[in-house]
């Protein structure tokens, strides 16, 4: 049945489907078409409509300005999976295999979006990988890449339908809020359910503890991830008038799912009664788990159904990170923190130093942590906090040089201007 492009109404909800004149897929409802009419002749004009303004501008009129195109349908997406790699490395370091896999999946999934046959089916992407190693990064990167509306939810909020708790379909609600009300956007989105496995059912083979409700979530998420027409109510950003309590209906057929958890213990040979040791333990018996190892069986025995695993063909599995892999993300990415600090010293006229055995007691102190990645930044801060909140009261400042001790005593070497040629030799930025 033929639905607004626009408001997804359908043809029982609305009096008259216009076609569009640029292309023959896209319709407008009656509604639509008298509000775009009241848009492009600037005939509504107050605040309260401005955002529907743009959005309706955006819509009906191709030739609008490159900023107001994101993200856009018009936007052709021409890359290979090895340039995909390629943007990846930028932003990403190590995780080889999940990059390669997921340059193939989205890849594939451009083809889907653009594709009428209906051949190529949906390749929805489990990711499974310790904390703040990068599944997240990997993911948001890719919604860039690939210019479309991207949303993260976390699946333990998820409830199944009647309970107390956030419905599965609010994923599709903030992916149309994030596409403006867009719809045909919002339906080629990405949505990212993290923590995925805290989903996985108890089952007597396990010893974690789970959420009882878990299997319920996974049956609710089962029609949503695999595409089906869902009705979805219009807020915030999506909804057009105050006074409007319709839904719109989402077609989930395009939209890629991306599920991402640590997955503890999966690794662990299912027949041992022993405890599982976590995620840890997986790699250290078996430094890099191949994608293979996250298969339909390890998957079941950790508490997924059959039915949920089966609509998430592409699995891979991420590595924990290694010393020198922290010290890489520390300086390497485009937007390495250790980057964002130079600059922050550069503005105050104060050159800033970070020593390389500074670099790895802090990349230490995040894997005793266990934090992953995701720890560097917050440990990094409390060395610097001191500092940053002096410096830019004293004068005559020429270096500050952050040395494996300053980690620890949190007091980094300042060099005066005058004193600029002691300096230490060995510091290297
Ligand atoms: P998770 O695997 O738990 O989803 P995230 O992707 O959220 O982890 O990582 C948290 C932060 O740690 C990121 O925002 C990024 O700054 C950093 N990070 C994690 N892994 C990597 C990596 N492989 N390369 C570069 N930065 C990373």
């Amino acid at each position: 049945m033929r639905t607004c492009s626009f408001c997804g109404r359908n043809l029982n909800q609305v009096f008259r489907m216009i076609q569009s004149p640029v292309a023959e897929d896209i319709h407008l409802c009656d509604m639509c078409a008298d509000l775009a009419y009241a848009v492009m002749h600037d005939k509504i004009n107050n605040r309260s409509h401005a955002r529907q303004r743009k959005a309706m501008k955006q819509f009906w009129n191709p030739n609008v300005s490159e900023q107001q195109k994101k993200p856009t349908l018009e936007q052709p997406f021409t890359m290979t999976p090895s340039e995909i790699h390629r943007h990846l490395d930028k932003y990403i370091i190590g995780q080889e295999q999940a990059k390669k896999i997921l340059s193939v999946a989205i890849y594939n999934h451009n083809k889907r979006l653009n594709d009428k046959t209906g051949l190529i089916k949906k390749s929805n992407i489990l990711l499974a990988g310790p904390s703040g190693c990068g599944k997240t990064l990997l993911v948001k990167t890719l919604a860039k890449i690939l210019n479309v509306p991207f949303v993260i939810v976390d699946a333990t909020t998820l409830t199944e339908a009647g309970y107390v708790g956030k419905d599965v379909d609010l994923c599709l609600q903030r992916l149309l809020d994030v596409a403006n009300g867009n719809l045909r956007l919002a339906k080629r989105g990405i949505v990212y359910i993290d923590e995925f496995d805290k989903i996985a059912r108890k089952g007597e083979s396990r010893s974690i503890t789970r959420d009882v409700s878990g299997e319920g979530v996974q049956q609710a998420l089962l029609k949503l991830i695999e595409g089906c027409e869902v009705s979805v109510p219009i807020t915030g950003r999506a909804r057009y008038k105050e006074d409007d309590d319709n839904s719109v209906l989402f077609d989930t057929s395009n939209v890629l799912f991306i599920c991402g958890g640590a997955f503890e213990g999966i690794f662990d040979n299912p027949g041992e009664k022993k405890q599982p040791m976590g995620f840890q333990s997986a790699i250290t018996s078996n430094k890099n788990p191949t994608p293979q190892l996250l298969n339909q069986q390890s998957l079941i025995h950790y508490g997924l159904i059959p039915e949920l695993i089966g609509r998430l063909p592409v699995r891979c599995s991420l590595d924990e990170l290694s010393e020198n892999d922290l010290i890489r993300i520390l300086t390497e990415p485009e937007d390495a923190i250790t980057k964002e600090y130079h600059l922050l010293f550069k503005k105050d006229g104060i050159k800033l130093v970070f020593e390389e055995e500074s670099l790895r007691e802090v990349a230490k102190i995040a894997l005793e942590q266990k934090t992953g990645a995701r720890g560097l930044r917050s440990i990094l801060e409390d060395v610097m906090l001191d500092v940053m909140y002096d410096l830019p009261d004293r004068e005559n400042i020429s270096k500050c040089v952050i040395t494996k001790e300053s980690i620890s005593t949190k007091s980094p070497l300042i060099i005066p201007k005058r004193q600029r040629k002691k300096s230490s030799a060995t510091a290297t930025t």
